[in-house]
């Protein structure tokens, strides 16, 4: 432990399991010192997230739906009640019906387009006007996009481009929140094989493309993710922001196959 996360305090959203994103940022944030709260969305999620946070030295735990800004507002009450500042924000948040995560972009619903849109790119904005009234010190709001933002990614679709709104959302929030030395940035992390990734058609086509044609050859793990995470919520980065940063094992780099990957 190098203590650089010590007397920092924050709030990971996002995290469904050990599989998670966000597992890996917390479980990292934590080895460096770090308090930790957790929102869930639903009792379902509270099962799980319980032991974990538990694991790492916490019972701070939030129920929160960011579709619900009622939800949001009521969860940002409840750490007021305990915490009057905080230092960071993990954001590890997306979802879009599976059905079209499949298929052609043209053929995405109003419904599904709205709902995607709010809950992967919204939430970030809802989620920092009430964590930036509680960062009277400055702080540091981290989130998760993906590669599908910038360049077609099969069956990624909806989600490319609500990822696309959260990496432009970024920057327009680091620049309205610079002055107060709140800092926002992203992670574009490659292909992990998730509860959220699993409803990506062939997923496993993605992962196995990257790691045969990424730079490093071999796909990213959440302790990749949670290296990058420390180095965001700590002042290790005190002079970065609106910044989306590939941990990706090099993957966005490359412009065809590589040579020496076989076909799949
Ligand atoms: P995950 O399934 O472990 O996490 C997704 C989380 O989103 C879950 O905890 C879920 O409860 C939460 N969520 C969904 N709808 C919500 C809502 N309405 N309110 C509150 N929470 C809600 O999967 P993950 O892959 O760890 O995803 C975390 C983030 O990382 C997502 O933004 C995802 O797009 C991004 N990401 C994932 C990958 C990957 O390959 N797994 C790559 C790049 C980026």
């Amino acid at each position: 432990m190098t203590g650089l996360m010590q007397g920092k305090r924050g709030l990971i959203m996002g995290l469904a399991n050990d599989k998670s994103l966000a597992w890996g940022i917390a479980r990292k944030l934590h080895e460096h010192g770090a308090e930790l709260a957790f929102s869930y969305q639903g009792e379902a999620l509270a099962k799980r997230v319980k032991p974990l946070a538990e694991s790492l030295g916490s019972d701070f735990l939030v129920e929160c739906d960011v579709a619900n800004m009622e939800a949001v507002d009521a969860c940002f009450d409840q750490i007021r009640e305990r915490w009057d500042t905080i230092d960071f924000i993990v954001h590890a948040i997306g979802f879009s019906d599976k059905n079209e995560l499949r298929g052609k972009y043209v053929d995405t619903s109003l419904e599904n387009f709205l709902m995607t849109m709010n809950i992967s790119a919204y939430s970030l904005v809802a989620v920092t006007k009430r964590a930036m009234e509680m960062m009277p010190n400055g702080g540091s709001i981290l989130t998760l996009t993906y590669y599908g933002a910038e360049k077609v990614v099969p069956h990624y679709n909806v989600m490319g481009v609500a990822k696309a709104a959260l990496e432009t959302s970024v920057q327009y929030l680091a620049n309205d929140l610079g002055p107060q030395n709140i800092r926002v940035n992203a992670i574009s992390a490659g292909p992990i094989k998730t509860l959220a990734a699993s409803g990506i058609g062939d997923f496993r086509y993605i992962l196995k493309w990257n790691e045969l044609n990424s730079p490093l050859r071999r796909n990213v793990t959440i302790e990749d993710v949670g290296g990058s995470g420390l180095y965001f919520l700590s002042d290790l980065s005190s002079g970065v922001t609106g910044e989306t940063h590939h941990v990706d094992a090099g993957y966005h780099v490359v412009g065809m196959k590589q040579e020496d990957a076989p076909d799949i």
